[in-house]
């Protein structure tokens, strides 16, 4: 067998691992990836990529019939639209393309050997990889990186395949079904959920809990739930699915124990992801587990000397910004750089309509921590440029010590405000206390006004409301 001898082997080619791959062919380390699927991995193939794509054609396609619609507020007045859904997957499946091209351009700059194929573990410093086509090759390390990201969960009750989708499928449509039943309110049952709705499709969500989004406070996804509900998608809270026949469509117990059935011509599952742990001999290392996810330390070091861990692999919060951050401070590391993984805040988003940012603490985080914290909001509904853009639902709230005002969190919803997760996190990451947000010009008219505005108001005098 073919052998190759390296100082870093990376397996898996996601954000974690081509960015840690990447940064340590930069450090002069000698480095091989090794994926078996595509480079970029879940994010660009079949991940946030591809999802934000469909999402803004889905909006694209929504406006138009709005002003088709003769509802228009804004006086534009469009023929009937339509939408042609093989060119749409054919336009997102072009960016992906471009993208999953380009991370190899980048691995080949920094001097990364990849080889396309699935790796085998024998042991912490050998690892066998079979190529689909070739001979298999013997890779030693003398540091293993482990970025193999996670996968599905699949409902015993209805396991993927036929009408039963899951996230990648619900991603490259053959044709957009007539109903579509979406299993979990989460991120992915909500942001595909309500982008097929606005291609039209009738969406009904069952979600076991009694709430949307339950990773998120309450408060800031009510805009979300009356969203959901403005725009004709049907839910079901709190209720079980129990199976699923092609006649009847998907089976529902509801928390009083009536059973019931929503006819749907697909059924989206989207319970939740599991990190990829199995199938490639990782049990052979015998590693500190935690729970299903691979256990590290802050340095993203597992228990045995030498192989380490990063991403979706090692649990919550599956986020690709996170892995690509583990993945650069890993290969710093190896390069003999001191470094550890220890962010004060790591933003999450959800592109719903409208959308949901935070970072760092939330009131009841901050009080659960005995924190003692003054909290203040600002409305889209007083933000002149949310008028302009017809999107005055939502808020921004800040959450700050109310000793030394040391900023210690911020939540948003509402149209756009993903992009206010970069001023989110570096006022947290900086330190800045209210009073630093509150003395900075912020452009007008701009959505930031609102961030300015709610540190304002922490302090007692917001001048737009
Ligand atoms: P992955 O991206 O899963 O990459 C792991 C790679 O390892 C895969 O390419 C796999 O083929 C490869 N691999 C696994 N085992 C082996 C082996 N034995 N040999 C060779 N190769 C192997 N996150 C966000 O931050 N923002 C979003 O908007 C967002 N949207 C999402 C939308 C959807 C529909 C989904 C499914 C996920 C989304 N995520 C989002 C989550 C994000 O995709 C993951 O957090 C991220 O991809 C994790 O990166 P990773 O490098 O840990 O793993
Ligand atoms: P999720 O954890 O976000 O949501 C799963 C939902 O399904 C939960 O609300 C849960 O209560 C519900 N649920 C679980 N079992 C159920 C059952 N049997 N019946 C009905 N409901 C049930 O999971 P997801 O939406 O599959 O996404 C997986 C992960 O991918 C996310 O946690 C996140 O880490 C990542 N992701 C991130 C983004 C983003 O950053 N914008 C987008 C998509 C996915």
């Amino acid at each position: 067998m073919k052998e190759i001898t390296t100082k870093l082997l990376v397996i898996g080619g996601g954000p974690g691992g081509y960015v840690a791959a990447i940064r340590a062919g930069q450090l002069g380390v000698s480095t091989v990836l090794v994926e078996g699927a595509r480079l970029g991995g879940t994010c660009l193939t079949i991940g946030c990529i591809p999802s934000k794509a469909l999402i803004h054609a889905a909006q694209a396609f929504e406006h138009a019939r709005h002003q088709a619609g003769g509802s228009s507020a804004l006086g534009i007045h469009v023929k009937e639209p339509a939408i042609d859904i093989a060119q749409t997957v054919k336009w997102k499946d072009g960016i992906v393309q471009r993208l999953s091209g380009g991370v190899g351009g980048l691995l080949r700059k920094a001097g990364v050997q990849v080889l396309a194929g699935w790796a085998h573990i024998e042991d912490g410093k050998t690892v066998t990889v079979k190529p689909a086509e070739g001979e298999p090759v013997r890779v030693r390390c003398e540091h293993l990186l482990l970025a193999t990201g996670s996968e599905p969960v699949e409902l015993p009750s209805m396991p993927f395949g036929g009408a039963i989708w899951s996230s990648t499928d619900a991603l490259s449509p053959g044709a957009l079904p007539r109903r579509l039943v979406v299993v979990g309110a989460g991120y992915i049952g909500l942001e595909l959920g309500i982008a097929y709705r606005k291609l039209g499709v009738e969406v009904t969500v069952v979600e076991a809990l009694q709430r949307v989004l339950p990773t998120y406070d309450e408060e800031l996804t009510k805009p979300v739930l009356d969203a959901l509900r403005k725009s004709g998608v049907v839910l079901h809270l709190g209720c079980s699915v129990l199976g699923h026949d092609d006649k009847q469509g998907v089976h529902v117990r509801n928390a009083q124990a009536d059973e019931f059935a929503l006819p749907a011509d697909r059924v989206l599952v989207a319970v939740g992801r599991r990190p990829r742990t199995q199938g490639f001999g990782l049990e052979s290392l015998q590693l500190d587990m935690a729970g299903r996810h691979v256990a590290i330390d802050a340095h993203c070091r597992t228990s045995m000397r030498g192989v380490w861990a990063i991403g979706d692999v090692t649990g919550e919060p599956m986020l690709a910004h996170r892995a690509m951050a583990q993945g650069e401070c890993v290969a710093e590391q190896i390069a003999g750089r001191n470094r550890r993984f220890e962010p004060m805040a790591i933003p999450a988003v959800c592109f719903t309509d409208p959308e949901v940012v935070v970072a760092g603490r939330t009131p009841a985080e901050a009080r659960a921590a005995g924190i003692d914290c003054l909290e203040a909001a600002f409305p889209f509904s007083a933000n002149g440029r949310a008028m302009t853009l017809e999107a005055s639902a939502g808020f921004v709230r800040v959450v700050a010590r109310k000793d030394n005002h040391l900023i210690l969190g911020w939540q948003a919803v509402g149209q756009g405000v993903a992009e206010l997760a970069a001023a989110f996190t570096q006022s947290i990451e900086m330190g800045a206390r209210l009073e630093d947000i509150a003395g900075t010009i912020h452009a007008h008219p701009t959505l930031g006004e609102a961030v300015q505005e709610a540190a304002l108001r922490a302090l007692g005098h917001a001048l737009h409301i």
